[in-house]
């Protein structure tokens, strides 16, 4: 259940309600991909980082270990012994972007797989078993995500097939949920608006999808290649005919800039690889801009990677050693510096938060806009 809190605008403070437990909107999900996040990083250590749900991906969890065998152990929530809310995307993805060779039919996908090569279908109904024996609390619908740079005719032909797809998802989904034995019988779907750059191919979809009454709705498509203007554009045009009293969830979205941009227009769910993806390389966040860690500067550095900051690194250890971990390519630097910047994404949606219930987010966006760019050194 959403239950919307504030708005400053088209700003949104929400609270929602899931079999795992309430969360406070707007969040950033962290992303597991094989459930786990890529550094050595702990769900002991999401709890203390902020985290609020974490996000797997169906794909990677079907071709490695497989639902099948999760779903014998009871479940991904089990498995990775975390009890809040977890997301599954719907491998559509990973299908349409990391496999070479794919046939599309009205029926779903063919392809092969990324480890073996054997090759696979999946459709909406597979979609939703997999995500079913993951048992996760949000499971996410099976779309095609088409290119920013498609053709016209190509994206409304391809949405058309979504909403259809989509259409079949929320039947699967219903019977899996009745089905004795399901993991999670309370699972959720969201429905995903597509139609690349085109507005009015994307509101007519985003229309037609809220007619369903699912219970969120993401914007995917987006952050694939198009400016930030015509991200924000969209953003604009498509929001106003989604739900208000839903979740709205921005799929793939990025930037502390473009989060603030996101929020200002209505997001309220977030997910990124760019936080642990950036620590890995030494790239970490701080509110006066991204700095780089291996930087020569920062060899006789004592000060932690940003002053006042209290995640479990800074607390601890300085600029100095972390800089000699990462230059020795040691495994504790890159999980120090994930840890870090997944703690400064969770914290800017904890000030995002703060901001909105006290009725100061335009002034706190400017404001700390201003931070980053003015200050930003962009190492
Ligand atoms: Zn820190």
């Amino acid at each position: 259940m959403y239950q919307l809190l504030r708005t400053e605008g088209r700003a949104k403070r929400a609270e929602f309600t899931t079999v795992h437990g309430t969360v406070q909107t707007p969040l950033f999900m962290n992303v597991g991909t094989v459930g786990a996040i890529k550094g050595a990083v702990s769900t002991e250590d999401l709890k203390d980082l902020g985290c609020q749900i974490q996000l797997s991906n169906t794909y990677h969890l079907h071709v490695r270990t497989g639902d099948e065998t999760i779903r014998e152990l009871g479940g991904l929530h089990k498995f990775m012994v975390w009890d809040r809310p977890i997301l599954t995307d719907s491998g559509g993805f990973q299908v349409f972007s990391l496999a070479g060779l794919r046939k599309i039919r009205e029926e779903g996908v063919t392809f092969h797989s990324h480890i073996d090569g054997h090759k696979i279908f999946m459709g909406p109904e597979e979609s939703m078993q997999i995500q079913s024996n993951l048992g996760s609390t949000i499971a996410m619908a099976f779309d095609e995500c088409p290119d920013a740079l498609s053709e016209r005719d190509y994206v409304q032909k391809s949405v058309d097939r979504t909403y259809r797809w989509l259409v079949r998802c929320k039947e699967e989904m219903v019977r899996l949920n009745s089905l004795e034995g399901a993991v999670n019988p309370h699972q959720m779907l969201f429905g995903i608006n597509q139609g690349a750059i085109f507005p009015d191919i994307r509101i007519e979809h985003a229309r037609r999808i809220t007619e369903l009454d699912l219970p969120g709705y993401a914007i995917g498509g987006l952050a694939v290649g198009e400016s930030h203007e015509q991200m924000y554009q969209i953003l604009d045009e498509v929001i106003p005919y989604l739900p208000q009293d839903k979740p709205t969830y921005l799929m793939g979205v990025g930037t502390p800039q473009n989060i603030l941009e996101a929020v200002e227009r209505g997001v309220d769910f977030f997910d990124c690889v760019y936080p642990s993806r950036n620590a890995r390389h030494g790239q970490l966040y701080t509110h006066q801009g991204k700095i780089n860690i291996k930087n020569a500067r920062y060899e006789r550095d004592m000060a932690p990677i940003e002053e006042g900051c209290r995640c479990p690194t800074c607390r601890t250890y300085s600029r100095a050693y972390i800089r000699h971990l990462m230059k020795a390519n040691e495994m504790l630097g890159m999980r120090l510096c994930v840890m870090h910047n997944l703690f400064f994404y969770n914290h800017l949606m904890e000030e995002i938060r703060d901001a909105l219930d006290q009725g100061c987010f335009a002034e706190f966006k400017r404001q700390t806009l201003a931070k980053m760019e003015e200050n930003g050194r962009h190492e």
